[in-house]
């Protein structure tokens, strides 16, 4: 079956063909003073328009080091642009073609519930040893509560190395908001048993005991990604079932069954890697948003690549072609995206400290 493209997963886009022409001509027009940034999980119409594609950190990277760029349009969800904006110069302007592109991964975590958590911590154990990690995936706020608390922001592109980062500096991590990626890269390092508790930000003291808390070594906020948690291990199963000799890998914020009965985890920037390496004739399924499978199968139609599941996420959807083309056309009455200055100072000492720690 290799050789077999994978369909759209979706509708295509109307008028896609006439927007990306005219997204294009913009970009011409404007030359180096304007870069558009796509991840992984958009759209192949919109991924086809970006100057820089790629994962969280990688887009982020690439938002804190543009030279000539003076207008950033980033087609990402929320969280991804609000880095950015962090991170660009003064000079720089950051866009967002859909501002309604949130995730609700994010939203399991408020500034409120960090804060009374972290002082519930400190009632029980000495918080100038805990270490707070927050993942890129979350409001600019708790990046802010991390740089103040000298922590870091982390990615899955460089989870573990931020468990170095960590284990450097303190005995405990506290980690926010995503479990699984937290534990899969806990599990990765060695950490077993009662070295690892989930922390439910709904009950006090996050529903443990002192002594839970005191011998813990990672504490992981219970929170979770819904695109990522419908892949299983049966899923795994089936697939290589169906396709002999296939192999599967998976995001690690997937559960940490599915993660152990894949072959391999990785970040969307490892998934692509891998696919790169594939040779004509290889099989592989993957657990990830399914846009990124669908472009991955479309530029490999020697390969078989398939999703575990379809697995849409709905916040990376909401960009268009058309609202990208909107947001170009009209770029200067679009509203930027500004950081809140009293967040910004300490939200940059987080992704300073993740920049500084190379994924
Ligand atoms: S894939 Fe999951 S974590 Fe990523 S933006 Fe969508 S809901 Fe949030």
């Amino acid at each position: 079956m290799a050789g077999t493209v994978m369909p759209s997963p979706i509708r295509v886009e109307e008028n896609e063909t006439e927007n990306i022409a005219r997204i294009k001509e913009i970009k011409a027009e404007r030359g180096d003073s304007l870069i558009i940034l796509a991840h992984h999980y958009q759209r192949l119409g919109v991924h086809q328009c970006g100057d820089v594609v790629g994962d969280s950190y990688h887009l982020c990277k690439a938002a804190a080091h543009t030279e000539k760029a003076r207008d950033i349009v980033f087609c990402g969800v929320r969280f991804m642009v609000t880095s950015a904006a962090v991170l660009c110069r003064d000079d720089q302007v950051v866009y967002h073609p859909d501002r309604n592109a949130g995730c609700p991964m994010a939203d399991m975590a408020n500034l409120p519930q960090v804060r009374t958590s972290w002082k519930e911590l400190g009632e029980v154990t000495e918080t100038a040893k805990v270490i707070p990690v927050v993942y890129m995936n979350s409001d600019l706020d708790l990046k802010a509560f991390c740089g103040e608390h000298g922590g870091i922001v982390c990615t899955s592109s460089n989870a573990a190395k931020v468990f170095d980062w960590v284990f450097e500096r303190g005995e405990k991590i506290f980690f926010f908001p995503d479990e699984h990626l937290g534990r899969n890269t806990a599990n990765k390092y060695g950490f077993k048993g009662e070295d690892i508790v989930l922390w439910d930000p709904k009950q006090p003291f996050g529903g443990l005991t002192e002594a839970q808390i005191q011998r813990a070594k990672v504490i992981l906020w219970k929170g979770y990604c819904h695109v990522h948690t419908r892949f299983t291990p049966e899923m795994i199963a089936k697939a290589r079932t169906e396709h002999e000799g296939i192999k599967v890998i998976v995001h690690p914020e997937c559960t940490e069954d599915t993660v152990a009965a894949a072959d391999f985890s990785g970040s969307t920037g490892f998934i692509q890697d891998y696919v790169r390496k594939m040779q004509p004739g290889d099989k592989l399924a993957i657990g990830t948003e399914v846009n990124m499978i669908h472009r991955l199968s479309v530029e490999n139609p020697d390969k078989l690549i398939i999703p575990l599941v379809r697995s849409l996420c709905p916040n990376m959807f909401k960009i268009s072609t058309g609202d990208l083309r909107e947001c170009l056309e009209n770029l200067d009455t679009w509203e930027p995206v500004k950081a809140d200055p009293a967040e910004k100072q300490f939200a940059k000492l987080a992704l300073d400290n993740m920049l500084a720690c190379a994924g």
